[in-house]
């Protein structure tokens, strides 16, 4: 796990998530993020017994190419609690998408858990109109379907 180095009065987000796969709504929220932030982190969470290691780390080449021509993005893989990770790559804060109320919900109590155990906040950016219906989940279902599923990947 590395990540390049930061000056102490640069801001560091860190954007946990499976991104499995990672879809033009997640770049969205890391270029929004930029605006407010100096790094952006991407973690990618996973469960060391349900994931194989070279599946994660495929994942984590291929986001880093997405942003290859961008040096504030750096990509990790972690197992284990969000907040651990977030601390390990000095972040200020965390940052999650909002798509609708239900993500709200959950996203309100993932922020409230991360926070009273570690004390680092969660800043939730709300998922651009044209993009809130985008999900992996949706990107993985049409996959598997067929479907041509291009124009929701960067
Ligand atoms: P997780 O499994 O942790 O929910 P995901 O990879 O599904 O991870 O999503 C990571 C974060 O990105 C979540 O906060 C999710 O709400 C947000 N997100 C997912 N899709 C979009 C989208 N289309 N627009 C904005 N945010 C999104």
């Amino acid at each position: 796990m590395t990540h390049k180095s930061k000056s102490s009065s640069a801001k560091t987000a860190f954007f946990p998530g499976s991104f499995n796969p990672f879809t033009i709504g997640h770049k969205s929220i890391v270029e929004r993020a930029l605006t407010i932030f100096d790094t952006v982190v991407i973690g990618i969470g996973h469960n060391i017994a349900k994931e194989p290691t070279e599946e994660v780390d495929q994942r984590v080449k291929q986001i880093a190419d997405i942003f290859r021509n961008n040096d504030s993005v750096n990509v990790i893989s972690y197992s284990g609690l969000s907040v651990e990770a977030a601390k390990s790559v000095e972040a200020d804060c965390m940052i999650r998408g909002v798509r609708s109320a239900s993500d709200y919900e959950y996203e309100l109590n993932l922020a409230d858990a991360n926070r009273d155990i570690s004390g680092i906040e969660t800043l939730l950016l709300p998922a651009l109109p044209q993009y809130s219906f985008i999900s992996s989940s949706m990107v993985r279902e049409l996959q598997a379907f067929g479907s041509d599923v291009s124009k929701y990947l960067p």
